[in-house]
């Protein structure tokens, strides 16, 4: 089956190409740079599959087009899947799969090093050194033990940070539609959503972007942390509303702030913009703070998870070759 692979990096090429070598039937991938949008739909002429990444665009429109050129799946190399329309992808008869779990634990790990690096300042940190400046001031950190940490979203990632956050010392609360029993037997305290905005010392976002859970993070419920909070977002960046948070940050009532994801990232994100003019002027705004901490969506980025991911989407892909849709990892 002839694939067309979107958004694909050397590092897609090297591990999905390892994974396809192991099959026992090759799958022929045919790797493009492009993003797909409405502009690049044509690169799937003749593929009865795609391989899309998490700012691939799938809007009614692209999934129209796709579906003209005959595509008939979409295999997401992600786990999430708010970027593509799910009614219209029913309507056109074109399967969405994705891969659930690769690693928890490196978004899980990420999240804790947003959190140590912006804790101990080692973004500062670093630079000083480098300009033969020692001087401490402005690094002043505090203890993570006793703290307490609010998990919004206790699916697999979420489980994995509340139990690393528990080894460190910290009481951990959360908040989730449906609550994990082994999670709450191992010691985390569930509660509403109000009652963990002023409690938590530290916020970390693990529930899945939709229409409910879109600007979670707004001027409204900033109002209610802490003041100086913490806020890291390993999820998606939709959840946070970013004009609120920098409102956050200018009266200090967000202390400190670490991002995986940005809801404007699918113009930035995952390409090397350093010969360009930065366009966005709220992420700018974002870049002036010194207690705020960005990082490119590479919380997925290890070895571990990159192998597993290519396994499962060729595997997604090769099942629904053999109409076996059961053993598929298949949304909605
Ligand atoms: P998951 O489906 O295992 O867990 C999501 C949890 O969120 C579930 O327990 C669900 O009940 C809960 N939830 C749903 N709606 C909620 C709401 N309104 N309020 C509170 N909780 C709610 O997903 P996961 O594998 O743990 O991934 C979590 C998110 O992490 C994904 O949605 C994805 O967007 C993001 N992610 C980011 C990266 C990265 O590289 N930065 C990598 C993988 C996943």
């Amino acid at each position: 089956m002839k694939v067309a692979v979107f958004s694909s990096k050397t590092y897609d090429r090297e591990f999905l190409t390892a994974a396809n070598n192991n099959l026992e039937t090759p799958l022929q991938l045919i790797f493009h740079e492009a993003q797909l949008n409405q502009h690049s739909t044509l690169l799937a002429q003749g593929c009865a599959a795609v391989c899309c990444f998490v700012n691939d665009q799938l809007d009614a429109t692209v999934l129209q087009q796709l579906a003209k050129s005959g595509v008939k799946l979409v295999a997401l190399r992600c786990a999430g899947f708010n970027q593509v329309d799910l009614a219209e992808a029913k309507k056109l008869d074109i399967k969405i799969a994705r891969v659930a779990e690769y690693s928890p634990h490196a978004v899980a790990e990420h999240a804790l090093a947003l959190i140590l690096m912006l804790n101990r300042q080692l973004h500062r940190a670093y630079r000083r050194v480098h300009d033969n400046d020692y001087s401490l001031n402005g690094l002043l950190g505090f203890d993570l033990v006793n703290k307490t940490v609010g998990v919004i979203g206790t699916g697999k990632i979420g489980h994995t940070f509340a139990r690393i956050m528990q080894g460190i010392g910290c009481e951990v609360i959360a908040y989730d539609l449906q609550p994990d029993p082994a999670l709450a037997a191992s010691g985390v305290t569930y509660v509403a959503l109000e009652d963990l905005w002023p409690a938590a010392d530290i916020i970390s976002l693990h529930c899945p972007l939709n229409i409910h859970t879109h600007h979670l993070i707004n001027a409204t419920t900033i109002d209610q942390m802490k003041a100086g909070v913490m806020l890291i977002n390993t999820s998606r960046g939709g959840l946070i509303d970013t004009r609120a948070v920098i409102a956050g940050l200018k009266n200090k009532n967000v202390g400190y702030l670490g991002l995986d994801v940005y809801e404007e990232e699918a113009n930035l994100f995952f390409e090397d913009n350093s010969n360009s003019l930065l366009q966005d002027d709220i992420f700018a705004r974002l870049m002036t703070f010194p207690n705020v901490v960005v990082t490119g969506h590479q919380a997925f980025f290890t070895r571990e998870a990159l192998t597993t991911i290519a396994r499962i989407t060729l595997d997604n892909i090769r099942y629904f070759e053999q109409n076996d849709f059961s053993n598929m990892v298949l949304v909605g």
